[in-house]
């Protein structure tokens, strides 16, 4: 167990984290940047980046994340592996368990731990994540100009995204597992008013067909009339199968918040896990977390937005609102000694 006392640890090496990196190093912080189980975030699954501000020409997403890693860096923040296991926040400094078997001491903590897309569990999704299989259609949507695409899932997501890919795409077909939608009406509305969008009911992705280099040029669905195909072909049950010929798979079937570690602290979050920031005295927002000290920034903090713009920018206000913790604190440490003296 190291004895040193960090002033800031910053969980999670995404746009928010790493924003937030360059802000506390600039600021003389010496933060530590625990890399997480998925280095650079969920940028690092995407191909070309083309709504980041700066970049007329478009960025690599892996492209984006190293160079904000060597900003930060160049600034002299510090960036180990590791992913908090176990959190002890109630008492100062903070306590921080690894998944290294580290145990690490912080007067203040960013959580940027970002939130995690579920995979289906198609067939070939590890292969081709990234080159015609997305979780983003605001991210890729664009490189679908012409093609047929398949969206999957039935919540608010997958109709958002599927308005969004209906844009550039000749035809959008979602595929939900059954006979209802779990989108809000409106939302379910729009989709269903719109000339190029279908609906693949009680139906489900079995297989992704292509490769790295021809990107997706297909998929095997399975449908069955109760719903759930994929569980019927686990119990044995005949399902209909088809293999259509489509040009991109958008996966839409919700985010997991990587917020499990703060489980036995009082860092207040959503039904889902997404952990609520807190206003200020006059109501403006800050990165702040119900836990003095403890700050949380990107997705982690976002079920609504979660764009790398987005996160950028609430990974500055983490720091900044760090910072002023920091200064704070060591006032009043400073006050305490001095009263002791
Ligand atoms: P969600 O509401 O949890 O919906 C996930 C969808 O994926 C469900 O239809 C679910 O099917 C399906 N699904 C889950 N696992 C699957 C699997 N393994 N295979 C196939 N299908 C699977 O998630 P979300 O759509 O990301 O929305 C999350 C929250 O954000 C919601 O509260 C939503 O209202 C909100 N949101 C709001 C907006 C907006 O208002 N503009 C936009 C996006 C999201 P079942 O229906 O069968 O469970």
């Amino acid at each position: 167990m190291s004895t040193d006392v960090h002033d800031l640890v910053i969980a999670g090496s995404g746009i928010a984290g790493l924003s937030a990196a360059v802000y506390a190093a600039r600021a003389d912080l010496d933060p530590l940047v625990l890399e997480g189980d998925e280095p650079g975030g969920q940028l690092t699954l995407t191909t070309d980046v083309e709504n980041y501000l700066g970049f007329p020409d478009g960025v690599g997403g892996m492209e984006l994340v190293q160079r904000g890693k060597e900003q930060a860096e160049q600034f002299g923040a510090q960036f180990e592996h590791g992913r908090i296991e176990d959190a002890a926040l109630d008492g100062r400094p903070f306590e921080l368990s690894l998944s290294t078997g580290d145990t690490i001491h912080t007067r203040a903590l960013i959580v940027a731990t970002g939130a995690s897309a579920r995979w289906v569990g198609a067939e070939n999704e590890d292969e081709l994540m990234g080159y015609g299989l997305s979780t983003c259609a605001t991210c890729d949507g664009a490189f679908h100009r012409g093609d047929d695409v398949l969206v999957i899932g039935g919540g608010d997501s997958a109709m958002e995204e599927t308005l969004f890919l209906a844009k550039f795409a000749d035809s959008v077909t979602v595929v939900h597992r059954r006979g209802e939608l779990r989108a809000s009406e409106i939302m379910a509305d729009r989709a269903r008013d719109h000339d190029d969008v279908q609906f693949r009911w009680n139906t489900e992705l079995e297989a992704i067909h292509g490769s790295q280099e021809e990107g997706v040029t297909g998929a095997t669905l399975v449908s069955h009339p109760d719903g759930y195909p994929t569980e019927k072909v686990e119990s044995g049950i005949d399902v209909e199968r088809e293999t259509v010929d489509v040009g991109g798979v958008f996966y839409a079937v919700g985010h997991t918040p990587n917020t499990r570690f703060l489980d036995e602290t009082a860092v207040e979050r959503d039904e889902s896990g997404y952990i609520f920031t807190q206003a200020d005295d006059v109501g403006r927002p800050t990165a702040r977390t119900t836990v003095e000290g403890v700050f949380a920034a990107g997705d982690v903090a976002d079920p609504r937005y979660r764009q790398a713009i987005t996160s950028a920018g609430t990974g500055s206000m983490a720091a900044l609102d760090a910072e002023e913790f920091l200064e704070t604190l060591r006032e009043s440490d400073e006050l305490t000694a001095a009263a002791t003296a």
